[in-house]
Formats: C-alpha cells, sequence, structure tokens
C-alpha cells in the first residue's frame, strides 16, 4: 500500500475504505459514550470483520492522526 501526501492521493480502493471508517466512526461515536478516535481505531483494527483494506487504513490513521480531516 502506498499512501502518499493528501487524502486525494489513496487509490479509489483506499478512498473508500477510509470513507468506510470514517462513517463507521459517526456510528460508533454515536453508540459508545466518549468514544475517541484512538480508542475507535484501535478497537476497529482487531475485529476479523475489518477488511484488509479498511484495516490498512486504519494502521494508517493510527501512525498519521493528522490525515484523519
Ligand atoms: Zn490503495
Amino acid at each position: 500500500m502506498k499512501i502518499v501526501a493528501a487524502n486525494t492521493d489513496l487509490c479509489v480502493n483506499h478512498s473508500e475504505a477510509y470513507s468506510k471508517v470514517k462513517g463507521a466512526y459517526s456510528l460508533w461515536f454515536a453508540a459508545y459514550d466518549n468514544l475517541t478516535r484512538d480508542d475507535f481505531l484501535k478497537r476497529l483494527v482487531v475485529l476479523p470483520e475489518t477488511g484488509d483494506r479498511a484495516r490498512e487504513v486504519v494502521r494508517f490513521l493510527i501512525h498519521n492522526p493528522e490525515r484523519w480531516k
């Protein structure tokens, strides 16, 4: 996986996964109290149902939190 400078540089598959991850956060945020982005990403990355691309995006966001826009 190659993710460079801006969100627009994500390939189609990974931008799709990125949108899904962000969509999932909105749902989780509504469902759990005080869920931080960090908690969310760490939970998501270990879920068996998280797809490979989503997991790559999640790992990327854990290491580059400033890229969450
Ligand atoms: Zn990609």
